[in-house]
């Protein structure tokens, strides 16, 4: 694997090729530290202003909307406020995916990649999780929902350096091997 580089893009492109979920009518039931949290509004959370700003703006980029002090959705994508220097991360099929801290200055990019990544790969095990049900629960039509799986993919793009650019194969999916036109 030493000819391969992780391209800096991919977090990038693997939303933009991830469609969100369609479901409208998420309903979550949050633990009371996090309603407390929440109500509080803010104050609660570290950072300072500026670096705030910062995670407000990368997440704004990315397509998230402000819906409340320090919330953020995107489609099922939730970031709400925890007590401290701290914020929980829920998609619709799991409240409590992961607590993630506040990101400094330099860390406001990453922590929104880091955010997405852990929330892509939720969906994705929801999805097969699902698919898999659909196997146990159908086996006449497992060969077709297995194939239908497994052609969705929460793409990482890599680059394969032996190729050269612009042409097709140099950015692969380490995943389901799809190639995309670099
Ligand atoms: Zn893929």
């Amino acid at each position: 694997m030493r000819d391969l580089q992780r391209r800096t893009e991919s977090y990038c492109d693997q939303v933009a090729c991830h469609p969100a979920s369609a479901n409208g009518g998420l309903a979550l039931v949050f633990p009371s530290t996090r309603l407390a949290a929440a109500e509080a509004g803010p104050g609660l959370l570290g950072g300072t202003t500026h670096s705030r700003q910062m995670f407000d703006e990368k997440l704004k980029t990315k397509g998230w909307t402000q819906t409340g002090a320090y919330s953020y959705a995107k489609g099922d994508w939730l970031i709400e406020p925890d007590t401290s220097s701290w914020m929980f991360v829920s998609t619709k099929g799991n409240p409590r995916v992961f607590d993630v801290h506040v990101p400094g200055d330099y860390e406001s990019g990453w922590t929104v990649n880091l955010i997405e990544h852990l929330c892509g790969m939720e969906d994705e095990r929801l999805r097969l999780r699902a698919a898999l049900e659909s196997i146990r629960d159908n086996p006449e039509a497992a060969r077709q929902t297995a194939i239908s799986a497994l052609q969705q993919c929460f793409h990482n793009w890599l680059l394969n350096l032996k190729i050269p650019e612009k042409q097709t194969g140099r950015v692969y999916c380490a995943i389901c091997g799809a190639l995309r036109n670099s």
